[in-house]
């Protein structure tokens, strides 16, 4: 590529780029971070400067970057075909990956339906689910027509899956585009909306959610859920039962359960994925993110036989999925999403996992000694900080302070890229990191909450 000049490419960049989830007039005041490199657990500016990827580039990187045997399978790929579509045909890395994904989810999930992003993975579980209903022939069932989706709920920002979302912030401006749902709690133990704690716990969320399904299974298709923990509202771990709990309702009435293991899916929680640490069948998961390790944009949502079946109708019936986006099962990402695969079973990266998490768990215990730090949630390597402005009000900081922003900014001016979630400081360490990498992202993130809560002035 030919070589820019840093202000030329910062100058374009504001000129020409509209940068997601960002605030751009903030964004037009500061100097950019302009990424131009990646090599293992660090990525480099511009400037050469380095920092510790501390969210995995949002919560992708599974072995690092610039992963040789990654790049390889690619450029392999490449060298085959760049891509052909899954409408009407097949591939050979589409097939193998489908195979492999089979192999490593959750019993019952037999098939593999592509697309690009965790928001399309979302956007067909609902379709399809929808579908499901309509076609499976019983008069009775073609009422059910409405999911049931949690507070603070995020699935992605495609208008059915900010449907089935939860978080004012994102979503309520947009109200008026979408279709109802029917509304359960979070499980948020810090804010707990039934008023209990962690200690009280009786999981009253569960019952709410049994009510809830008992008045309205004949019109509910779906539950949709993030298993364990609610990862874009600031990292809300649910307590031990909740899923299992939710996934025994399901079954009971009659519902589809929709797991989004986007964000949880892939090694994050410590398992492979989310649902098998209380052994929870769905019977739709997505799946997104880490499927490629970071590489290439690719989702996946997977559905029992059962599910499957009522889409075989005869050729008249028009039972077909009218679902299918252009790149749906690229070969060169599918090829990215194998070897990354095969890197997760070589380097045995689950087992080697747990020290990790014992060291990152115990470790982030002292966040709580912090003057503003209210609660701190963590589970596998995955954690959120959640600052306070009076931890015994629980009350935030005015907006107008911008602390979590400025914390971000004092840790990146050490080395560290960490990105907020409104009040919450989320880590996401890329599954690869080294013990002293890890403990290195801890005490930065430690001494820049620190300093902007307690040292800086308001
Ligand atoms: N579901 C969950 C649980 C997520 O965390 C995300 C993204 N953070 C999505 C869906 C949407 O994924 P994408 O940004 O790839 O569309």
């Amino acid at each position: 590529m030919d070589y820019y000049k840093p202000e030329q490419l910062e100058q374009w960049d504001k000129q020409y780029v509209w940068h997601p989830f960002t605030q751009m007039r903030q964004w037009q005041k500061e100097k950019p971070l302009i990424i131009a490199k990646g090599e293992g657990s660090y990525l480099y500016d511009l400037e050469g400067n380095k920092y510790l990827d501390g969210i995995s580039s949002l919560w992708v990187t599974v072995h690092g970057h610039r992963k040789k045997e990654i790049n390889r399978a690619i450029i392999e790929q490449l060298d085959q075909l760049a891509h052909s579509t899954l409408l009407g045909q097949a591939n050979i890395p589409s097939t193998l990956l489908a195979r492999k994904l089979v192999e490593i989810t959750p019993e019952g999930l037999n098939k593999v339906f592509y697309s690009e992003s965790g928001s399309t993975a979302v956007e067909i579980g609902l379709k399809i689910a929808y579908q499901y209903w309509q076609q499976r022939g019983e008069e009775k069932y073609k009422t059910k027509r409405k999911f049931v989706s949690l507070a603070n709920a995020y699935h992605g920002d495609t208008i059915g899956s900010v449907s089935v979302g939860g978080i004012n912030l994102f979503h309520k401006i947009f109200a008026g585009l979408l279709f109802e749902t029917v509304n359960a709690p979070s499980p948020y133990c810090y804010r707990c909306p039934l008023h209990l704690n962690r200690e009280s716990c009786t999981m009253d969320c569960v019952r709410e959610m049994e009510s809830l399904l008992a008045d309205h299974h004949h019109e509910i298709a779906g539950v949709v859920i993030e298993p364990l923990v609610q990862g874009a509202a600031g990292m809300l771990v649910a307590p031990e039962g909740y899923l299992a709990g939710v996934r025994e309702l399901c079954t009971r009435f009659d519902v589809l359960l929709i797991a989004d293991e986007v964000a949880v899916g892939f090694g994050r929680t410590g398992k492979m994925f989310a649902c098998a640490h209380e052994n929870v069948k769905p019977d739709i998961m997505c799946l997104a993110k880490g499927i490629t390790g970071g590489y290439l944009p690719l989702a996946a949502t997977m559905v029992t036989d059962e599910i499957y079946q009522a889409f075989l109708g005869e050729i008249d019936e028009c039972r077909t999925f009218y679902h299918g986006h252009t790149y749906t099962g690229n070969p060169v990402a599918c090829a990215a999403a194998l070897a990354n695969l095969e890197l997760f079973a070589r380097d045995q990266l689950i087992a080697g996992l747990q020290e990790k998490i014992a060291f990152f768990s115990a470790d982030l215990k002292r966040f709580m000694e912090l003057q503003h730090v209210g609660d701190v949630r963590q589970k596998g390597l995955m954690a959120g900080i959640e600052i306070v402005g009076n931890k015994a009000a629980k009350e935030p900081f005015a907006i107008k302070y911008n602390i979590p922003h400025r914390i971000v900014l004092e840790a990146r001016k050490n080395g560290l890229i960490i990105r907020p979630l409104d009040n919450v400081i989320v880590l996401m360490p890329i599954l690869s990191m080294s013990l002293a990498e890890l403990k290195r992202l801890l005490d930065i993130t430690y001494a820049a909450i620190r300093k902007v809560t307690e040292e800086e002035a308001l």
